[in-house]
Parts: C-alpha cells; sequence; structure tokens
C-alpha cells in the first residue's frame, strides 16, 4: 500500500490548483448568479487535456487511471463546483457507461465529441415518479424496424438543453411489444420529438442546468441502443454509474476544503478579545476535527478509485460498496466542513460578498443527487447481507 503520488500526478496537481486559483475561482460567483454555463472554462479544460482523461488511447484519449481525474476534480472544486462538475461529467456518468458497455461506433463518437468539441454528456435516468426507485420509471424506447420510438420524459437532468449527447435510461420494448427490461439509448439534442421543460431554479451548482427532456415519439437508429443484451441492460448501466459516484465525492471534497482552507487562513487574520480566532482552543478543535473528516473522506474516495477494475477494453469501473461508502461518507462529512468554515467568517460567511455560502448552497446536492445518501446506505447494507 502505497500513499504517494508519483511525480506525473503531482504535476497534475499542481496544474489543476493553478488552473483553479488563476482561471477559475474569480468567476464562480458569476455562473451561480447568472445562472449561466462556463463555456469558457470547458475551452480551458478541454486545452489542458482535463477532459475525457479516462478514454481510452484507441479512440484518442491519454487513458488515464480514475484516481487521476479523482486528483483533478478535487484540485478545481477548492474553487469553482460547477467547472468541476463539468470534469466529472466529462469523464464519468454518460461517458463511463458508454464506454463500458457500449459500441465501438458509440465509443468513438462519445469520445471525439468529448475531446473535440468539448461536449458533456447528459445521463437521464430520474423522472418525476422515479427517482431513487428508478425501476419505477415509465420512459419507453419501442424497436420499430431499424430504429426505436422514445417516449416519456426525465426531469433533473444537469446539463439538459446544454448537453449534445444525452444517455437515457428507458424500458426497451421489442416488436412484438414485449418488455425488455431497463436500457440506455443515446438520443442527441436536435432529434425531432426531443424537446427541453422546465429548468429547475436550483439551490446550488447554478452554473449548469437541471433540466426536464421531454420525448414525444422520438425516433433514433437502432444503433443508439447502448447495451445489446437487454436482460442485464439495468446492472450493467448502474454498474457504469459507480465512477459518478466517485467524481461526485470529489467534488464535495474538494468544496469541502476549499472552505476549510479559507477558514483556516481567516483565523490567522481575525481578532477577538485581543487575539487571533486561531488562539481560541474551542474554534480549534472545530477545524482539527474538520481536518480528520477531510481526511478520512479523502482515503474513502482515494481508495474506491484506486481500486476500480479495469474492464477488457481499459475503462476503469469502482466496485460498488466502496463507491457508495465514499459517496454517503464525503456527502455528509463536507457539508459538516463546509458549515463549520462559514461558522469561522460570523455574519461575513453569511453574505454574498464571501464565497462561503455559496460552498454551502452547492455542497448540499451531493447528498441527494447521483443518488441520495440513503440509497446509498441501502446500496452497502444489501452487500453486508448479500448471501447470508
Ligand atoms: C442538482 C441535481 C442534479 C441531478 N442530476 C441528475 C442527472 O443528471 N440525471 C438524473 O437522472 N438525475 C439527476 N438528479 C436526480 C437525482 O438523482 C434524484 O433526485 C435522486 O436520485 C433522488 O430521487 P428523488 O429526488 O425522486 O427523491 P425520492 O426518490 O422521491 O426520495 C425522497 C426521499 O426519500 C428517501 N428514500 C427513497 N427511497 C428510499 C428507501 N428505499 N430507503 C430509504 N430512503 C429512501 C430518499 O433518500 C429521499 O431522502 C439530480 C438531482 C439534483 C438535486
Amino acid at each position: 500500500m502505497d500513499f504517494q503520488l508519483n511525480e506525473e500526478q503531482k504535476l497534475l496537481v499542481e496544474l489543476a490548483d493553478r488552473l483553479g486559483r488563476d482561471e477559475f475561482a474569480a468567476k464562480a460567483a458569476r455562473w451561480d448568479r447568472e445562472h449561466e454555463y462556463p463555456y469558457e472554462n470547458v475551452e480551458v479544460l478541454r486545452r489542458a487535456g482535463l477532459l475525457g482523461m479516462t478514454i481510452p488511447k484507441k479512440f484518442g484519449g491519454p487513458e488515464r487511471p480514475l484516481i487521476d481525474v479523482v486528483l483533478a476534480i478535487e484540485q478545481i472544486a477548492k474553487y469553482c463546483g460547477v467547472t468541476a462538475r463539468i470534469v466529472v461529467e466529462t469523464n464519468m456518468g454518460a461517458l463511463g457507461c458508454v464506454m463500458a458497455y457500449g459500441t465501438e461506433a458509440q465509443q468513438r463518437e462519445i469520445a471525439r465529441r468529448v475531446l473535440e468539441d468539448g461536449d458533456k454528456p447528459a445521463i437521464g435516468m430520474t423522472e418525476p415518479s422515479a427517482g431513487t426507485d428508478l425501476t419505477a420509471l415509465k420512459t419507453r424506447a419501442v424497436e420499430r424496424g431499424g430504429s426505436y420510438l422514445v417516449s416519456g420524459t426525465k426531469h433533473w437532468i444537469t446539463g439538459g438543453g446544454i448537453s449534445r449527447t444525452n444517455l437515457i435510461f428507458a424500458r426497451i420494448i421489442d416488436t412484438k411489444g414485449n418488455d425488455q427490461g431497463i436500457g440506455g439509448i443515446l438520443v442527441d439534442k436536435g432529434t425531432p420529438g426531443f424537446t427541453i421543460g422546465r429548468v429547475e431554479d436550483a439551490m446550488g451548482l447554478r452554473g449548469i442546468p437541471e433540466a426536464e427532456l421531454i420525448f414525444e415519439n422520438c425516433e433514433v437508429p437502432a444503433s443508439c441502443l447502448v447495451v445489446r443484451d437487454p436482460k442485464d441492460g439495468f446492472k450493467k448501466l448502474m454498474n457504469g454509474y459507480n465512477a459518478q459516484r466517485i467524481g461526485a465525492s470529489s467534488v464535495a471534497l474538494g468544496i469541502a476544503q476549499g472552505a476549510h482552507d479559507l477558514a483556516l487562513d481567516y483565523m490567522g487574520q481575525r481578532e477577538a478579545f485581543g487575539r487571533k480566532l486561531k488562539d481560541f482552543q474551542g474554534l480549534d478543535w472545530m477545524m482539527a476535527k474538520s481536518e480528520m473528516e477531510l481526511e478520512a473522506a479523502r482515503l474513502l474516495v482515494y481508495r474506491a478509485a484506486c481500486n476500480a477494475r479495469r474492464l477488457e477494453n481499459n475503462v476503469m469501473l469502482p466496485q460498488m460498496k466502496e463507491a457508495s461508502i465514499a459517496k454517503a461518507y464525503t456527502g455528509h462529512a463536507s457539508f459538516e466542513v463546509v458549515s463549520e468554515s462559514l461558522q469561522m467568517f460570523g455574519a461575513a460567511g453569511y453574505s454574498r460578498d464571501l464565497p462561503l455560502e455559496r460552498m454551502l448552497r452547492d455542497v448540499r446536492m451531493f447528498q441527494i443527487g447521483g443518488g441520495t445518501s440513503q440509497a446509498q446506505l441501502n446500496m452497502i447494507a444489501r452487500s453486508l447481507f448479500a448471501g447470508r
């Protein structure tokens, strides 16, 4: 077991930290305030080689291990959660599912879109009546000759309306009308019958829209079906999604580390009762506890990323239990750490003049999106009792 970064990883961390500090920090408040997607940051990330880092060499990517993506996300999230989330979604999420289980043609095309165009693929699972209970989803993809007709409504889809590539979870219905189970189908933005509905007025991470995707007899070629064998389509797609949970945990961890760093600096400057805040033991213990939470969360996230299994096609997928433990722990711990950091600033922390209140709103998401903390606990518990 080795807890050291190699030279290449140290350079990557330096690069991501520098981009975060010099390029992303100053405008983070603007994306939040204006509800605006940071296209200019996407281009910076693309040029720096931080999009599609996991894409295999045969599709033009650098094929870096999952832990490298985690390291980069964590650094960027210290300065801008929205931009860090874009790194997640251009390395994991729908991209990860397609890279793991899609056809070679789908993999080549999605890789090209991410690496060359900076497309941020979207993943459409959640529906108004199917959230945690995804198996209740109603969207259907009905086979008709050489194509599928997709009908249904997704909501809270990150990047809805921005993303050209959309991986949609749907019930696959064969030509005889039989339900083949849940599978994934790729639908491009602009396909007739695919429209964007309500855009959510979300609490945090407001630089990426969460939108409703509406499909009305939207026809896509049969070649857009992602998992060929529908029998294990759902299981495979959920397996592919485990990488996203680690990505989400890395954003939460980075936001919390960023808030913690700001608080430590402030405590060396602010005075009360003739002393610096850092000279109050009660406050120091709050920060020491936060430090322990950050270190514990970091170890869980790094372990899940380092233990990711490499598939035959060189795509890396983490284990479900390790990914769920990392996400549930980090989601909770990061929120607590940001809240304690904000506390160090007193009223100033509660003001929009400082980034703490935004960070608190942003970090709250990670106990909900990508599967709630309770859903992670259910998966962990299931793994404990499997075979007993
Ligand atoms: C910012 C943001 C971005 C998102 N992006 C995407 C996206 O890109 N793609 C996508 O498909 N979805 C996305 N989602 C949706 C997200 O995945 C769902 O919100 C989440 O899975 C929970 O579903 P729900 O909101 O319907 O809550 P529900 O499933 O209705 O749950 C309500 C509450 O009940 C609890 N609960 C439900 N079932 C159980 C159970 N069996 N045991 C214990 N507790 C339970 C939940 O934990 C929760 O606290 C996003 C959500 C947010 C907030």
